[in-house]
Protein backbone atom coordinates (compact mmCIF):
# COMPACT_ATOMS: atom_id res chain seq x y z
CA UNK A 1 0.00 0.00 0.00
CA UNK A 2 2.64 2.74 1.16
CA UNK A 3 4.35 2.18 -2.45
CA UNK A 4 1.62 2.75 -4.53
CA UNK A 5 1.17 6.14 -2.68
CA UNK A 6 4.75 6.98 -3.05
CA UNK A 7 4.55 6.50 -6.91
CA UNK A 8 1.09 8.41 -7.19
CA UNK A 9 2.48 11.48 -5.66
CA UNK A 10 5.47 11.33 -8.05
CA UNK A 11 3.48 11.59 -10.76
CA UNK A 12 1.45 14.51 -9.50
CA UNK A 13 4.65 16.64 -9.11
CA UNK A 14 5.68 15.24 -12.51
CA UNK A 15 2.86 17.29 -14.40
CA UNK A 16 3.68 20.45 -12.20
CA UNK A 17 6.98 20.63 -13.97
CA UNK A 18 6.67 20.38 -17.78
CA UNK A 19 7.19 17.81 -20.58
CA UNK A 20 10.65 18.46 -21.65
CA UNK A 21 11.84 18.84 -17.30
CA UNK A 22 9.07 15.79 -16.86
CA UNK A 23 10.93 13.43 -19.10
CA UNK A 24 14.42 14.49 -18.10
CA UNK A 25 13.21 13.84 -14.72
CA UNK A 26 12.02 10.16 -15.07
CA UNK A 27 14.93 9.44 -17.21
CA UNK A 28 17.04 10.30 -14.25
CA UNK A 29 14.61 8.40 -11.56
CA UNK A 30 13.64 4.95 -13.34
CA UNK A 31 17.17 4.83 -14.93
CA UNK A 32 16.06 4.15 -18.53
CA UNK A 33 18.56 2.21 -20.16
CA UNK A 34 20.14 4.28 -23.42
CA UNK A 35 20.46 1.93 -26.40
CA UNK A 36 23.28 2.71 -28.50
CA UNK A 37 22.61 5.11 -31.05
CA UNK A 38 20.90 2.76 -33.68
CA UNK A 39 22.32 4.63 -36.78
CA UNK A 40 24.33 7.58 -36.85
CA UNK A 41 23.90 9.22 -40.10
CA UNK A 42 27.00 10.81 -42.17
CA UNK A 43 26.21 14.27 -40.47
CA UNK A 44 26.43 12.70 -37.02
CA UNK A 45 22.65 13.26 -36.52
CA UNK A 46 21.42 9.79 -35.03
CA UNK A 47 18.42 8.05 -33.62
CA UNK A 48 18.83 6.95 -29.87
CA UNK A 49 15.61 4.84 -28.02
CA UNK A 50 15.26 4.98 -24.77
CA UNK A 51 13.39 1.68 -23.02
CA UNK A 52 12.03 2.00 -19.69
CA UNK A 53 13.04 -1.66 -17.52
CA UNK A 54 15.56 -3.72 -19.19
CA UNK A 55 15.10 -5.03 -22.89
CA UNK A 56 14.66 -8.68 -21.83
CA UNK A 57 11.66 -8.34 -19.49
CA UNK A 58 9.51 -11.40 -17.39
CA UNK A 59 5.74 -11.35 -17.88
CA UNK A 60 3.82 -13.57 -15.24
CA UNK A 61 1.67 -15.87 -17.30
CA UNK A 62 -1.65 -14.99 -17.37
CA UNK A 63 -1.38 -11.78 -15.90
CA UNK A 64 -2.15 -8.27 -17.95
CA UNK A 65 0.76 -7.65 -20.30
CA UNK A 66 1.36 -3.52 -20.17
CA UNK A 67 3.89 -3.11 -22.28
CA UNK A 68 6.75 -0.37 -20.81
CA UNK A 69 7.59 2.96 -22.42
CA UNK A 70 9.73 3.46 -25.21
CA UNK A 71 10.99 6.70 -26.81
CA UNK A 72 12.76 7.51 -30.07
CA UNK A 73 14.68 10.82 -29.89
CA UNK A 74 16.40 11.99 -33.06
CA UNK A 75 19.68 14.46 -32.13
CA UNK A 76 22.57 16.81 -34.01
CA UNK A 77 25.92 16.10 -34.19
CA UNK A 78 26.75 17.97 -30.55
CA UNK A 79 24.58 16.37 -27.91
CA UNK A 80 21.34 18.03 -27.12
CA UNK A 81 21.18 20.08 -30.47
CA UNK A 82 18.10 19.79 -32.47
CA UNK A 83 16.63 17.19 -30.36
CA UNK A 84 13.36 15.93 -31.42
CA UNK A 85 10.49 12.63 -30.37
CA UNK A 86 9.78 10.71 -32.87
CA UNK A 87 7.09 8.23 -33.45
CA UNK A 88 7.66 4.27 -32.27
CA UNK A 89 5.71 1.99 -34.21
CA UNK A 90 5.37 -1.40 -32.48
CA UNK A 91 5.44 -4.85 -34.52
CA UNK A 92 4.53 -7.91 -32.35
CA UNK A 93 2.30 -8.84 -29.59
CA UNK A 94 3.00 -10.87 -26.46
CA UNK A 95 0.52 -13.80 -25.35
CA UNK A 96 0.58 -13.96 -21.33
CA UNK A 97 -1.76 -17.23 -21.84
CA UNK A 98 0.86 -19.19 -23.28
CA UNK A 99 4.78 -19.60 -21.99
CA UNK A 100 7.28 -18.90 -23.79
CA UNK A 101 9.48 -15.96 -25.63
CA UNK A 102 8.19 -12.91 -27.26
CA UNK A 103 10.01 -10.63 -29.41
CA UNK A 104 8.70 -6.63 -29.75
CA UNK A 105 9.80 -4.84 -32.75
CA UNK A 106 10.45 -0.71 -32.74
CA UNK A 107 10.56 1.61 -35.26
CA UNK A 108 10.98 4.63 -36.60
CA UNK A 109 11.19 6.25 -39.62
CA UNK A 110 13.93 8.98 -40.08
CA UNK A 111 15.36 11.09 -42.97
CA UNK A 112 13.91 8.40 -45.10
CA UNK A 113 15.54 5.43 -43.62
CA UNK A 114 13.77 2.58 -40.44
CA UNK A 115 15.56 2.22 -37.65
CA UNK A 116 14.57 -0.47 -35.23
CA UNK A 117 14.96 -1.90 -31.60
CA UNK A 118 13.74 -5.03 -30.01
CA UNK A 119 12.72 -6.27 -26.91
CA UNK A 120 12.36 -9.72 -25.35
CA UNK A 121 9.67 -10.24 -23.34
CA UNK A 122 9.03 -14.38 -21.65
CA UNK A 123 6.04 -15.36 -20.20
CA UNK A 124 6.58 -17.14 -17.33
CA UNK A 125 4.57 -19.14 -14.37
CA UNK A 126 6.50 -17.68 -11.28
CA UNK A 127 3.75 -17.56 -8.59
CA UNK A 128 2.92 -20.38 -7.07
CA UNK A 129 -0.73 -21.69 -6.63
CA UNK A 130 -2.99 -19.96 -4.59
CA UNK A 131 -4.54 -22.01 -1.54
CA UNK A 132 -8.10 -21.03 -0.07
CA UNK A 133 -8.93 -22.39 3.39
CA UNK A 134 -12.52 -22.95 4.13
CA UNK A 135 -13.67 -21.92 7.87
CA UNK A 136 -16.77 -23.38 9.67
CA UNK A 137 -18.91 -20.74 11.18
CA UNK A 138 -18.54 -22.16 15.36
CA UNK A 139 -16.63 -25.11 14.56
CA UNK A 140 -14.03 -26.09 17.42
CA UNK A 141 -12.37 -29.29 17.64
CA UNK A 142 -13.28 -31.59 20.13
CA UNK A 143 -10.78 -33.74 22.54
CA UNK A 144 -11.88 -36.96 20.88
CA UNK A 145 -12.33 -36.74 17.54
CA UNK A 146 -9.27 -33.76 17.20
CA UNK A 147 -9.44 -31.11 14.33
CA UNK A 148 -11.82 -32.19 12.03
CA UNK A 149 -10.25 -30.30 8.27
CA UNK A 150 -12.76 -27.48 7.42
CA UNK A 151 -11.60 -27.97 3.66
CA UNK A 152 -9.71 -25.72 1.25
CA UNK A 153 -8.93 -25.76 -2.36
CA UNK A 154 -5.73 -24.67 -4.45
CA UNK A 155 -5.85 -23.14 -7.57
CA UNK A 156 -2.95 -22.22 -10.38
CA UNK A 157 -3.21 -20.38 -12.98
CA UNK A 158 -1.52 -22.94 -14.98
CA UNK A 159 -2.36 -25.95 -13.63
CA UNK A 160 -5.48 -25.11 -12.92
CA UNK A 161 -7.13 -26.76 -9.53
CA UNK A 162 -4.28 -28.65 -7.43
CA UNK A 163 -6.13 -29.11 -4.16
CA UNK A 164 -5.41 -32.76 -4.54
CA UNK A 165 -1.89 -31.84 -4.51
CA UNK A 166 -2.05 -29.97 -1.16
CA UNK A 167 -0.66 -31.49 1.95
CA UNK A 168 -1.11 -30.68 5.18
CA UNK A 169 1.65 -30.42 7.86
CA UNK A 170 0.40 -30.58 11.29
CA UNK A 171 1.86 -28.60 14.46
CA UNK A 172 1.09 -27.81 17.81
CA UNK A 173 -0.27 -24.92 17.58
CA UNK A 174 -0.83 -24.59 13.84
CA UNK A 175 -1.60 -26.44 10.19
CA UNK A 176 0.82 -25.55 7.51
CA UNK A 177 -0.70 -25.90 3.76
CA UNK A 178 1.98 -26.50 1.08
CA UNK A 179 1.11 -27.39 -2.67
CA UNK A 180 3.58 -26.92 -5.53
CA UNK A 181 2.87 -26.34 -8.96
CA UNK A 182 4.60 -27.70 -12.32
CA UNK A 183 7.27 -24.74 -12.38
CA UNK A 184 8.21 -25.41 -8.73
CA UNK A 185 6.69 -22.08 -7.25
CA UNK A 186 5.48 -23.72 -3.98
CA UNK A 187 2.63 -21.77 -1.63
CA UNK A 188 2.61 -22.38 2.24
CA UNK A 189 -0.73 -20.70 4.27
CA UNK A 190 -1.30 -21.16 7.88
CA UNK A 191 -4.14 -21.92 9.76
CA UNK A 192 -4.14 -21.31 13.71
CA UNK A 193 -5.61 -24.10 15.24
CA UNK A 194 -7.13 -23.80 18.69
CA UNK A 195 -7.96 -26.98 21.19
CA UNK A 196 -9.80 -25.38 23.79
CA UNK A 197 -11.81 -28.30 24.00
CA UNK A 198 -10.45 -30.32 27.76
CA UNK A 199 -10.22 -33.82 27.97
CA UNK A 200 -13.12 -36.01 29.54
CA UNK A 201 -13.34 -37.90 32.69
CA UNK A 202 -14.30 -41.63 33.05
CA UNK A 203 -16.76 -42.42 34.96
CA UNK A 204 -16.74 -45.49 37.00
CA UNK A 205 -20.10 -47.40 37.31
CA UNK A 206 -20.76 -49.19 40.39
CA UNK A 207 -17.92 -48.97 42.98
CA UNK A 208 -14.25 -47.82 42.61
CA UNK A 209 -13.49 -50.57 45.21
CA UNK A 210 -14.90 -53.73 45.58
CA UNK A 211 -15.07 -57.12 47.33
CA UNK A 212 -16.36 -60.34 46.56
CA UNK A 213 -16.27 -63.95 47.55
CA UNK A 214 -14.00 -66.56 45.56
CA UNK A 215 -16.38 -68.49 43.54
CA UNK A 216 -18.95 -65.57 43.35
CA UNK A 217 -20.14 -64.71 39.92
CA UNK A 218 -18.26 -60.90 38.95
CA UNK A 219 -19.48 -58.53 36.29
CA UNK A 220 -17.79 -55.76 35.34
CA UNK A 221 -19.95 -52.43 36.01
CA UNK A 222 -18.50 -51.06 33.25
CA UNK A 223 -18.06 -46.95 32.87
CA UNK A 224 -19.60 -43.93 31.29
CA UNK A 225 -17.40 -41.19 29.73
CA UNK A 226 -19.29 -37.69 28.23
CA UNK A 227 -17.60 -35.45 26.41
CA UNK A 228 -18.34 -31.60 26.58
CA UNK A 229 -20.96 -31.42 24.01
CA UNK A 230 -22.49 -34.41 25.58
CA UNK A 231 -21.64 -37.01 23.22
CA UNK A 232 -21.23 -40.81 24.51
CA UNK A 233 -17.84 -41.58 24.01
CA UNK A 234 -17.99 -45.07 26.53
CA UNK A 235 -18.35 -47.80 23.28
CA UNK A 236 -14.50 -46.22 22.91
CA UNK A 237 -13.03 -46.98 26.68
CA UNK A 238 -10.38 -49.79 26.26
CA UNK A 239 -9.95 -51.94 29.26
CA UNK A 240 -6.62 -53.89 30.89
CA UNK A 241 -6.66 -56.50 33.34
CA UNK A 242 -9.67 -58.94 34.48
CA UNK A 243 -10.77 -60.42 37.54
CA UNK A 244 -11.27 -64.06 38.42
CA UNK A 245 -13.36 -64.64 41.08
CA UNK A 246 -12.24 -68.24 41.61
CA UNK A 247 -8.50 -66.85 42.68
CA UNK A 248 -8.45 -65.05 45.50
CA UNK A 249 -5.99 -61.78 45.19
CA UNK A 250 -6.11 -57.85 44.57
CA UNK A 251 -7.35 -57.21 40.89
CA UNK A 252 -7.01 -53.77 39.19
CA UNK A 253 -8.80 -52.84 35.93
CA UNK A 254 -7.64 -49.72 34.40
CA UNK A 255 -10.29 -48.26 31.88
CA UNK A 256 -8.57 -45.98 29.25
CA UNK A 257 -9.84 -43.68 26.39
CA UNK A 258 -7.33 -42.52 23.54
CA UNK A 259 -7.27 -39.46 21.62
CA UNK A 260 -6.37 -39.16 17.91
CA UNK A 261 -3.67 -36.92 19.03
CA UNK A 262 -2.52 -40.24 21.29
CA UNK A 263 -3.62 -38.13 24.70
CA UNK A 264 -5.00 -40.81 27.09
CA UNK A 265 -7.48 -40.08 30.27
CA UNK A 266 -7.74 -43.54 32.34
CA UNK A 267 -9.35 -44.21 35.61
CA UNK A 268 -8.96 -47.45 37.87
CA UNK A 269 -11.08 -49.74 40.01
CA UNK A 270 -10.23 -52.27 42.36
CA UNK A 271 -11.51 -55.63 43.44
CA UNK A 272 -10.55 -57.89 46.21
CA UNK A 273 -11.15 -61.50 45.37
CA UNK A 274 -11.72 -63.08 49.31
CA UNK A 275 -11.51 -66.46 50.04
CA UNK A 276 -14.54 -67.83 50.45
CA UNK A 277 -14.82 -69.57 53.74
CA UNK A 278 -18.42 -70.03 55.47
CA UNK A 279 -19.99 -72.30 52.38
CA UNK A 280 -23.01 -73.74 53.71
CA UNK A 281 -23.00 -77.59 53.93
CA UNK A 282 -24.23 -79.17 50.80
CA UNK A 283 -25.98 -81.80 52.80
CA UNK A 284 -27.71 -79.63 55.37
CA UNK A 285 -28.52 -80.79 58.78
CA UNK A 286 -31.76 -80.00 58.76
CA UNK A 287 -34.69 -81.46 55.82
CA UNK A 288 -35.02 -78.80 53.42
CA UNK A 289 -36.72 -78.01 50.79
CA UNK A 290 -35.45 -75.35 48.16
CA UNK A 291 -39.29 -74.23 46.41
CA UNK A 292 -37.85 -72.89 42.92
CA UNK A 293 -40.40 -70.74 40.34
CA UNK A 294 -39.29 -70.61 36.65
CA UNK A 295 -40.65 -68.93 33.43
CA UNK A 296 -41.78 -65.61 35.53
CA UNK A 297 -42.72 -63.58 36.57
CA UNK A 298 -46.38 -63.17 35.51
CA UNK A 299 -49.92 -62.30 36.72
CA UNK A 300 -49.46 -65.23 39.57
CA UNK A 301 -46.61 -63.45 40.81
CA UNK A 302 -47.68 -61.24 43.35
CA UNK A 303 -49.90 -63.68 44.16
CA UNK A 304 -47.36 -66.23 44.97
CA UNK A 305 -44.87 -63.17 46.97
CA UNK A 306 -48.38 -62.71 48.81
CA UNK A 307 -48.54 -66.45 50.43
CA UNK A 308 -44.62 -66.66 50.88
CA UNK A 309 -45.15 -63.79 53.04
CA UNK A 310 -47.87 -64.59 55.07
CA UNK A 311 -45.41 -68.15 55.84
CA UNK A 312 -42.18 -65.91 55.94
CA UNK A 313 -40.95 -69.30 53.47
CA UNK A 314 -38.06 -67.92 51.03
CA UNK A 315 -37.59 -69.36 47.61
CA UNK A 316 -36.26 -69.03 44.19
CA UNK A 317 -37.02 -67.31 40.89
CA UNK A 318 -35.38 -68.65 37.96
CA UNK A 319 -36.59 -65.77 35.91
CA UNK A 320 -37.01 -64.33 32.04
CA UNK A 321 -37.95 -60.67 30.58
CA UNK A 322 -40.90 -62.65 28.38
CA UNK A 323 -43.33 -60.18 30.61
CA UNK A 324 -42.62 -56.88 31.22
CA UNK A 325 -45.63 -55.84 32.46
CA UNK A 326 -44.50 -57.94 35.70
CA UNK A 327 -41.04 -56.59 35.70
CA UNK A 328 -40.95 -55.12 38.86
CA UNK A 329 -42.08 -58.64 40.67
CA UNK A 330 -38.84 -59.44 40.69
CA UNK A 331 -37.46 -56.46 42.27
CA UNK A 332 -40.36 -57.14 45.27
CA UNK A 333 -39.40 -60.23 45.67
CA UNK A 334 -35.73 -59.75 45.98
CA UNK A 335 -36.31 -56.87 48.80
CA UNK A 336 -38.67 -59.86 50.08
CA UNK A 337 -35.57 -62.01 50.71
CA UNK A 338 -36.04 -64.70 47.66
CA UNK A 339 -33.40 -65.51 45.48
CA UNK A 340 -33.38 -64.47 41.98
CA UNK A 341 -31.34 -66.64 39.21
CA UNK A 342 -31.39 -65.95 35.37
CA UNK A 343 -33.41 -68.55 33.77
CA UNK A 344 -33.23 -66.91 30.20
CA UNK A 345 -34.09 -63.66 28.21
CA UNK A 346 -36.26 -65.22 25.45
CA UNK A 347 -36.49 -68.85 26.28
CA UNK A 348 -35.91 -69.77 22.82
CA UNK A 349 -34.18 -72.88 22.46
CA UNK A 350 -33.25 -71.93 18.68
CA UNK A 351 -31.51 -69.30 19.74
CA UNK A 352 -30.25 -70.01 22.96
CA UNK A 353 -28.17 -73.33 22.37
CA UNK A 354 -27.09 -71.90 18.87
CA UNK A 355 -24.07 -71.11 20.39
CA UNK A 356 -22.24 -70.46 23.47
CA UNK A 357 -22.08 -66.04 22.17
CA UNK A 358 -26.10 -66.25 21.79
CA UNK A 359 -25.93 -68.09 25.07
CA UNK A 360 -24.12 -65.82 27.07
CA UNK A 361 -26.07 -62.44 24.65
CA UNK A 362 -29.52 -64.02 26.21
CA UNK A 363 -28.33 -64.64 29.42
CA UNK A 364 -26.39 -60.77 29.48
CA UNK A 365 -29.94 -59.22 28.41
CA UNK A 366 -31.56 -61.38 31.33
CA UNK A 367 -29.07 -59.88 33.97
CA UNK A 368 -29.81 -56.39 33.04
CA UNK A 369 -33.31 -57.01 34.01
CA UNK A 370 -32.23 -58.20 36.69
CA UNK A 371 -29.89 -55.75 37.38
CA UNK A 372 -32.32 -53.21 37.02
CA UNK A 373 -35.18 -54.72 39.27
CA UNK A 374 -32.48 -55.53 42.27
CA UNK A 375 -29.15 -53.86 41.96
CA UNK A 376 -26.85 -56.66 41.50
CA UNK A 377 -26.45 -59.23 39.09
CA UNK A 378 -26.76 -63.00 39.73
CA UNK A 379 -24.74 -65.97 40.19
CA UNK A 380 -27.11 -68.20 40.34
CA UNK A 381 -28.32 -70.02 36.46
CA UNK A 382 -31.22 -72.14 35.31
CA UNK A 383 -31.04 -73.50 31.80
CA UNK A 384 -33.98 -73.45 30.01
CA UNK A 385 -35.35 -77.33 29.79
CA UNK A 386 -32.73 -78.34 32.31
CA UNK A 387 -28.77 -79.26 31.64
CA UNK A 388 -30.44 -82.35 30.66
CA UNK A 389 -31.99 -81.43 28.01
CA UNK A 390 -32.23 -82.91 24.48
CA UNK A 391 -34.13 -80.19 23.11
CA UNK A 392 -30.07 -79.10 22.26
CA UNK A 393 -29.30 -82.33 20.31
CA UNK A 394 -29.15 -79.55 17.00
CA UNK A 395 -25.59 -78.48 18.41
CA UNK A 396 -23.90 -81.96 19.68
CA UNK A 397 -21.90 -80.90 22.52
CA UNK A 398 -23.71 -77.52 23.58
CA UNK A 399 -24.78 -78.20 26.96
CA UNK A 400 -21.22 -79.75 28.24
CA UNK A 401 -19.77 -76.86 26.97
CA UNK A 402 -22.04 -74.36 28.66
CA UNK A 403 -22.17 -75.96 31.65
CA UNK A 404 -18.15 -75.52 32.06
CA UNK A 405 -18.61 -71.78 30.62
CA UNK A 406 -20.90 -71.04 33.42
CA UNK A 407 -19.01 -73.41 35.98
CA UNK A 408 -16.03 -71.24 34.70
CA UNK A 409 -17.20 -68.06 34.68
CA UNK A 410 -18.34 -68.11 38.46
CA UNK A 411 -22.11 -69.03 37.99
CA UNK A 412 -23.74 -72.26 40.15
CA UNK A 413 -26.22 -73.64 37.64
CA UNK A 414 -29.53 -75.58 38.78
CA UNK A 415 -31.72 -78.35 38.01
CA UNK A 416 -34.05 -80.10 40.00
CA UNK A 417 -34.46 -83.65 41.85
CA UNK A 418 -38.23 -82.82 42.63
CA UNK A 419 -40.65 -82.21 39.55
CA UNK A 420 -44.27 -80.97 40.46
CA UNK A 421 -45.05 -82.07 37.31
CA UNK A 422 -46.64 -78.62 36.03
CA UNK A 423 -45.43 -77.88 32.88
CA UNK A 424 -47.66 -80.34 30.63
CA UNK A 425 -48.05 -83.19 33.00
CA UNK A 426 -51.31 -81.78 34.99
CA UNK A 427 -52.80 -78.97 35.43
CA UNK A 428 -54.31 -80.05 38.51
CA UNK A 429 -53.58 -78.10 42.00
CA UNK A 430 -54.14 -81.27 43.72
CA UNK A 431 -52.10 -83.42 41.48
CA UNK A 432 -49.52 -80.53 41.90
CA UNK A 433 -49.12 -80.82 45.94
CA UNK A 434 -49.03 -84.77 45.25
CA UNK A 435 -45.96 -84.55 43.28
CA UNK A 436 -44.20 -82.26 45.44
CA UNK A 437 -45.42 -83.90 48.70
CA UNK A 438 -44.34 -87.31 47.67
CA UNK A 439 -41.43 -85.78 45.79
CA UNK A 440 -39.75 -84.46 49.03
CA UNK A 441 -40.60 -87.38 51.10
CA UNK A 442 -37.39 -88.50 52.64
CA UNK A 443 -34.84 -86.31 51.18
CA UNK A 444 -32.79 -84.10 52.82
CA UNK A 445 -32.82 -81.91 50.59
CA UNK A 446 -34.97 -81.13 47.62
CA UNK A 447 -34.87 -78.91 44.79
CA UNK A 448 -38.70 -78.93 43.37
CA UNK A 449 -39.52 -77.12 40.09
CA UNK A 450 -42.38 -75.21 39.43
CA UNK A 451 -43.60 -72.29 37.18
CA UNK A 452 -45.14 -68.98 38.94
CA UNK A 453 -46.81 -68.43 35.14
CA UNK A 454 -49.45 -71.43 36.26
CA UNK A 455 -51.88 -70.31 38.45
CA UNK A 456 -52.35 -74.12 39.48
CA UNK A 457 -49.39 -74.19 40.25
CA UNK A 458 -49.23 -71.09 42.29
CA UNK A 459 -52.63 -72.31 43.72
CA UNK A 460 -50.41 -75.44 45.20
CA UNK A 461 -48.08 -73.76 47.10
CA UNK A 462 -50.13 -72.91 50.44
CA UNK A 463 -50.80 -76.71 50.91
CA UNK A 464 -46.92 -77.47 49.99
CA UNK A 465 -45.77 -74.95 52.98
CA UNK A 466 -48.04 -76.26 55.26
CA UNK A 467 -47.37 -79.58 54.90
CA UNK A 468 -43.51 -79.15 54.81
CA UNK A 469 -44.34 -77.42 57.99
CA UNK A 470 -45.68 -80.06 59.68
CA UNK A 471 -43.41 -82.48 58.70
CA UNK A 472 -40.20 -80.55 59.65
CA UNK A 473 -38.74 -78.92 56.80
CA UNK A 474 -36.96 -75.81 56.29
CA UNK A 475 -37.83 -73.57 53.30
CA UNK A 476 -34.59 -71.71 52.21
CA UNK A 477 -34.02 -69.91 48.95
CA UNK A 478 -31.00 -71.22 46.56
CA UNK A 479 -27.30 -69.54 46.83
CA UNK A 480 -24.36 -70.71 45.05
CA UNK A 481 -23.46 -72.96 48.07
CA UNK A 482 -26.66 -74.85 47.93
CA UNK A 483 -26.78 -78.16 46.04
CA UNK A 484 -27.13 -78.01 42.10
CA UNK A 485 -29.40 -81.31 42.14
CA UNK A 486 -27.29 -81.48 38.77
CA UNK A 487 -29.17 -83.98 36.30
CA UNK A 488 -26.58 -85.92 33.99
CA UNK A 489 -26.01 -84.10 30.69
CA UNK A 490 -27.44 -85.63 27.61
CA UNK A 491 -25.33 -83.51 25.02
ZN1 LIG B 1 -38.40 -72.63 31.59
Amino acid sequence: MRNTQENKDTSEEVKKKGHRLASGLIIAAVCLIVLAAALVFADGRHVRFYFRGETEIQQEYGEEFNEPEIWAVSAGRLFGEGKRHLNVETEGEVDTGQLGKYTLNYKVRYLGREVSAQRIVNVVDSKGPEITLNYKEGYEPDWFTGYEEEGYTAYDKLDGDVTDKVERVDYPDRFEYRVTDSQGNSTTVTRESSFTDTAPKIQLLGEGESEIKAGRHYKDPGVKVLDSKGNDLSGYVQTEGKVIPDTPGEYQIRYYLENSQGEVVEVYRKVTVTPNENLESINPEEKTIYLTFDDGPGPYTDRLLDVLAKYDVKVTFFVTCLNSDYSDCIGRAYREGHSIGAHTASHNYKNVYSSEEAYFEDLDRIQELIYEQTGEYTDLVRFPGGSSNTVSNFNPGIMTRLSQALTDSGYQYFDWNVSSGDAGETTKTSVVVENVTSGCSGKKASVVLQHDIKDYSVDAVENIIRWGIDNGYTFRPLNVDSPGAHHTIAN
